[in-house]
């Protein structure tokens, strides 16, 4: 079971202090934990987070391998700073910045040469959910993102997110049973593509009020959490809240 926390673009350094602190003194949680702070501070949570079990991410990554693209990150500078994993595909940045099932292909390529875990985000619009179109939308950004990558499946390490767009920031988390059934999906779809078991993290208002029985369902691996990783005990009761699971 892992407990991921995307903070997006919020905190400064002395928050993030703060923050990092908290959870370091928790201690032992019965899932692991990361969090993927904003790129400028990577470096900062890296010295923090050393030798801890709390694992650091980014929250995008270039599809470019190095170069003349200013203001880009590439894979293996977040790797170079002590990422683990990468979120890609996140829906704030296809549908904000509109990435493609194309881009977000490449940057899992270039996540993967790097030696990094990406957490792919899928998920359904408000309007693609009522026209019943979720399956549909997660089998094309599912297919889109890893087309051709069975040659070097047995080697790419791989992390899915399902994050219904209408269930983020909103305070309206997908209800378990909706939640099941998609993860269902997923892991029918992913065991056409790749060779093994990949974990699954629910993500859209997970709070700790919420989070439970989630957690608990059978094909839940684990959450990625946005407002309430921005709070230390908010999060903590999350993670507190999730079993032990393989993820
Ligand atoms: C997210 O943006 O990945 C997310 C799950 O946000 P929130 O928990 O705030 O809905």
């Amino acid at each position: 079971m892992l407990i991921v926390g995307n903070w997006k673009m919020n905190g400064d350094r002395a928050s993030n202090v703060q923050l990092l602190r908290a959870l370091l003194e928790a201690g032992e949680t019965p899932c692991s934990l990361a969090i993927c702070a904003p790129h400028v501070y990577l470096a900062d949570c890296a010295a923090q987070l050393h030798g801890s079990a709390i694992s650091l991410g980014a929250q995008d990554v270039s599809q470019h391998e190095r170069g003349a693209y200013t203001g880009e990150v590439s894979a293996a500078m977040l790797a170079d700073i002590g990422c683990r994993y990468v979120i890609v595909g996140h829906s704030e940045r296809r549908v904000g910045h509109h990435e493609s099932d194309a881009l977000v292909a490449a940057k899992l390529r270039r996540a993967w040469e790097a030696g990094l875990t990406p957490i792919l985000c899928t998920g359904e619009t408000r309007d693609e959910y009522y026209e019943g179109r979720t399956q549909v939308v997660l089998r094309a950004q599912l297919r889109g993102a890893l087309a051709g990558i069975s040659a070097t499946a047995d080697a790419v390490a791989l992390i899915v997110a399902y994050e219904p767009v209408w269930a983020i920031g909103t305070g309206l988390a997908a209800t378990p049973s909706l939640v099941q059934e998609v993860h269902q999906f997923l892991r029918r779809e992913l065991a056409q593509l790749l060779p093994r078991r990949v974990p699954l993290l629910y993500g859209g208002s997970m709070k700790p009020d919420t989070a439970a029985a989630l957690l608990a369902l059978p094909d839940v691996d684990g959450g990625l959490v946005g407002g309430a990783s921005l709070n230390a005990r908010e999060f903590l009761a999350i993670a507190n809240a999730a079993k032990q699971s393989p993820a």
